[in-house]
């Protein structure tokens, strides 16, 4: 898998933690295990920018462009479609030998995709 494509994934991942962390259902059940919900979302911050910082800038400015307009930057190729949008995608791209070889966004919504299998 490519590097940046890695780091791009777990810094979604990263900052779907850090808003539910907002989310009050989430943060009772924080409460109720004795964490601090404000130290949890310090730690994520901490590593979210830790890792932002290792992630090439031309990826970092198109994660930061799609986050603008969707809540999910970086989505899984399923049954050959986008799940962002759900819309098939052009054999070539999904076909490609090197799937996660290269940062790849879908033609359609331009969300940064990757094959999980
Ligand atoms: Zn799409």
């Amino acid at each position: 898998m490519h590097p940046d494509l890695e780091k791009l994934i777990s810094l979604h991942d990263l900052d779907v933690m850090i808003k539910d962390l907002g989310r009050a259902d989430i943060l009772q059940e924080e409460v109720r295990l004795g964490l601090s919900p404000d130290a949890a979302v310090g730690e994520l911050k901490t590593i979210r920018e830790q890792l932002s910082s290792s992630i090439g800038k031309r990826w970092l400015a198109l994660y930061g462009q799609i986050c603008v307009r969707y809540g999910n930057a970086v989505v899984p190729v399923v049954m050959q479609r986008c799940t962002g949008c759900l819309t098939r995608l052009p054999t070539a791209v999904y076909s490609a030998d090197d799937r996660n070889e290269q940062v790849r966004t879908c033609p359609t919504c331009g969300r940064i995709i990757y094959w999980a299998d």
